[in-house]
């Protein structure tokens, strides 16, 4: 039994097939999923899902990227939507320098914004951080974000960062890129990251793992992530399903 933490099934990409990609999933085992709402156009769409899906969860919040279109009242939609039954975090949040949509000063408001709500909600956080390490870990310590924790998700950072993030209490997620057979850095961090700390996630339809890289990301996939995570840790496939299964449930305070 797996957990994706970080899908993205509203997504135009699975429009034709999303009710097979669904059932795909199911059948590698896939029982629990968290879709992820982070702008106008998906929190709605995250709903839907999760309001039709026992087994899907809905995180929302407002993306880095989309930060320049967030508009007096989002903040208490948001709010408003964390009281949902199936709503079991606030995100994707964080920071984006890579593809540098929304000014830093914006993504730096938004983010720190939306850290200040969970807290006051008790609502954990979900992690996007892209070439932004410093400045997010930085921003996490200045909040005191450790007071309601969350997820550093699809993690791309040093050990030396993922290092900080632990001891602010987040948890680790690994995506795709854990199977890359070049990609030794994010090997070496979930090597590093104790048994009940790390997460598994697709971020589907991106990040791809191997060896269908290049191709459309699905759910299902994240069992291959799971195999990725199995051999670094030297444990067994049905030892990884459990342990992350229960850190997800920890981390997301599930049941
Ligand atoms: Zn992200
Ligand atoms: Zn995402």
């Amino acid at each position: 039994m797996l957990f994706d933490t970080h899908t993205h099934l509203d997504a135009e990409q699975f429009d034709e097939d999303r009710e097979e990609v669904i059932a795909r999933a199911l059948e590698q085992g896939v029982t629990q999923m968290i879709n992820i709402g982070f702008n106008r156009e998906t929190i709605p769409t995250t709903m839907k899902l999760a309001e039709s899906y026992d087994f899907i969860y809905a995180a929302v919040g407002w993306h880095p990227q989309d930060a320049i279109t967030m508009q007096p009242g989002d903040l208490e939609w948001i709010e408003k939507l964390c009281a949902h039954e199936k709503v079991v975090a606030i995100g994707e949040i964080g920071l984006d320098y890579y593809w540098d949509t929304s000014p830093k000063d914006v993504q730096h408001r938004v983010f720190r914004e939306q850290i200040r709500l969970a807290k006051r909600l008790n609502m954990p956080i979900v992690i996007h951080d892209r070439d932004a390490h410093e400045d997010v870990v930085r921003i996490l310590r200045e909040e005191h974000a450790e007071e309601c924790g969350g997820v550093m998700h699809c993690f791309s950072g040093s050990w030396e960062i993922a290092k900080q993030c632990l001891d602010l209490g987040f948890y680790i997620s690994f995506g795709g890129p854990l199977t890359f057979k070049n990609a030794r850095v994010p090997k070496e961090v979930l090597a590093n990251v104790p048994n009940d700390r790390f997460l598994i996630e697709t971020d589907s339809p991106y990040l791809t793992p191997h060896p269908y890289r290049g191709k459309r990301n699905e759910t299902g996939y994240v069992r291959l992530v799971a195999e990725a995570a199995a051999e670094i840790k030297g444990l067994n496939l049905e030892e990884v399903a459990k342990i992350t299964m229960k850190n997800a449930q920890a981390c997301f305070r599930l049941g």
